[in-house]
């Protein structure tokens, strides 16, 4: 499941989530000041033993673009192609180890993943550890207690999918952030009304991307997911599970219809056939995928 508010693990719960593959922790500090690292560990504790012995992912503070904090503002504005997620991130040193403090410690007693939003560059990437190193040596120093976390990082900047070989061995798991790596790659701004939806997921250039991804995944045996929301559409989630997903995760209330969907599928029959059209590249896939999952009975 996705959360974005801990209120919202009793519902993934409720919906038989099998962890929680994405927690938006920026939305911790989006009314006012930044919450201190006991704060943090708190929550992060709460939600993770709550879910546990299944994995929650913690998404380190997205912050920026639409998502900006009351108190923040104008300090940190700069829209989707600005300081946000990672770079923001990067640029604050002190609420970034804070927040990788705050998980480590958490991840003292129940399964914890760190998950990095926006990465562009290899070298953010090696930043953003070396910060998660600090934290932990800090920690460790002050014999605070702590434990092991897996770390991972978001592909949704398409740069990303030209590095994909050389990223990839440096995470225990990789997740897609389909909103936002649709949103660059169609240059189409996700909260504009007028162009948000003008774009199809299900077109042959996004379908590429995302199988690019599949097969880079495979080819370093990590765990992939996909967390942005066409996840939790099911038509949407036949395809990803067509180009080769297995993890999705999505808002609790999808849950149902995306199980619905995949109890009715025969994937290996959909994958030979998706894969020929995504390779032909030709004519509109949203509709054969529609006609293709009414003619084999699939309940989308
Ligand atoms: C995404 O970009 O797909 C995603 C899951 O993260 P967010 O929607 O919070 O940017
Ligand atoms: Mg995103």
């Amino acid at each position: 499941a996705n959360v974005e508010l801990e209120v919202e693990v009793e519902a993934a719960l409720a919906e038989h989530a099998e962890g929680i593959g994405l927690y938006r922790t920026e939305f911790l500090y989006l009314d006012g000041a930044p919450p201190d690292e006991d704060r943090l560990v708190e929550v992060f504790s709460r939600v993770a033993r709550a879910i546990a012995p299944r994995v929650t992912t913690l998404r380190t503070f997205d912050l920026g673009a639409d998502k900006l904090p009351l108190a923040h503002g104008p300090r940190i504005a700069g829209g989707a192609l600005g300081l946000r997620g990672l770079r923001l991130a990067l640029a604050r040193p002190e609420l970034f180890e804070a927040a990788l403090r705050a998980m480590l410690r958490a991840a003292a007693d129940a399964p914890i993943r760190v998950m990095f939003p926006m990465v562009t560059t290899l070298g953010e990437l090696k930043l953003a550890t070396q910060a998660l190193e600090s934290a932990r040596r800090s920690l460790r120093r002050r014999r605070v207690p702590h434990g092991k976390v897996e770390v991972g990082a978001m592909i949704e900047v398409p740069s990303l999918l030209f590095e994909l070989d050389s990223f990839i061995p440096r995470l225990d798991f990789l997740s897609v952030g389909s909103n936002d790596l649709l949103q660059y790659l169609y240059a189409a701004d996700r909260n504009n009304t007028r162009v948000a939806s003008r774009y199809d997921p299900l077109a042959v250039a996004p379908l590429r991307a995302l199988l690019a991804i599949v097969e880079a995944a495979r080819r370093h045996g990590k765990p992939l997911s996909l967390c942005g929301e066409m996840a939790g559409r099911p038509l949407e989630a036949l395809a990803l599970l067509g180009l080769g997903f297995r993890t999705i995760s999505m808002a609790p209330a999808s849950i149902g219809p995306v199980k619905a969907m995949i109890l009715s599928l025969d994937v290996a029959a959909l994958e030979t056939w998706l894969a020929e059209k995504v390779r032909a590249g030709e004519g509109n896939l949203r509709a054969e995928l529609k006609r293709w999952a009414e003619s084999n009975d699939v309940d989308i």
